[in-house]
């Protein structure tokens, strides 16, 4: 499993892309949120996705949606309809987009057990929009994507068992009761939730209201020593097993 990140803040600090990533699956590869324009600097990149997984239906997640099931069908080399698993529907989005009779992709009922040749699960969190944690696991590691959320002991237990855990790092400490209220992470709240959950490996994402360095530094003076922790940037790959 390979994971390489093309977005990693919300819409502020402005100076690179908002939530996506590509992972790299033993049997394909697959798209986890479509934030980030970058994803697009490559249209033959655009034409192999096929499988997209969906944390949420806020924009910083979804900006690019919409333009990826159109430009798809302008793209000779695209391989048939992309699938996608969202907590929400799809087809209401694009609705609502006046997109209501584009052809090009489907939207799985329920998230399926298997996914690229990956085990996959997901569970729901703290935040005011549905949003699915992704726990996906190959035979050496597993590995959990929270989206957007909020410290939960529900999601302690969920992410027991992961050796590496994605997690969001959208906002500043002084702001903990709107963080609490609107389902995400303060440096401290993140603290929390990865020393609780025990992974090998933790890796910070989506920085919105601080830039990653000063969340970096809010963190690690409280962080469990034993615990690796990643600060993401646009282009970062990461390698579980390297
Ligand atoms: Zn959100
Ligand atoms: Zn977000």
């Amino acid at each position: 499993m390979k994971i390489t990140f093309y977005g990693t803040r919300g819409v502020f600090p402005a100076g690179a892309q908002m939530s996506c990533a590509q992972v790299d699956a033993p049997d394909g590869s697959f798209v986890i949120d479509l934030g980030s324009t970058t994803l697009f600097d490559d249209p033959a990149r655009i034409a192999r996705l096929d499988k997209v997984l969906l944390t949420h239906m806020h924009p910083d997640h979804i900006a690019m949606l919409a333009s990826l099931i159109v430009e798809r069908l302008n793209l000779p080399d695209a391989t048939g309809p992309c699938t996608f698993v969202c907590p929400e529907s799809i087809p209401e989005y694009m609705n609502i987009s006046g997109l209501s009779n584009v052809p090009g992709y489907t939207q799985l009922d329920t998230v399926p057990s298997e996914w690229c040749g990956l085990k996959l699960e997901a569970t729901t969190t703290n935040h005011p929009k549905k949003n699915f944690a992704y726990k996906m696991s190959d035979n050496d590691s597993t590995l959990v994507w929270t989206g957007d959320c909020s410290y939960s002991p529900e999601l302690v237990s969920f992410c027991r068992d992961a050796d590496v855990i994605i997690c969001e790092a959208s906002m500043k400490e002084e702001n903990l009761e709107k963080a609490l209220d609107w389902g995400h992470m303060t440096p401290s709240l993140f603290v929390r939730f990865i020393n609780e959950a025990k992974p090998a490996q933790a890796i910070a994402t989506h920085f919105t209201e601080l830039e990653p360095d000063l969340f970096e530094r809010a963190v690690r003076k409280h962080l469990d020593p034993a615990i690796e922790l990643h600060i993401a940037v646009d282009g970062y790959i990461f390698d579980p097993a390297g």
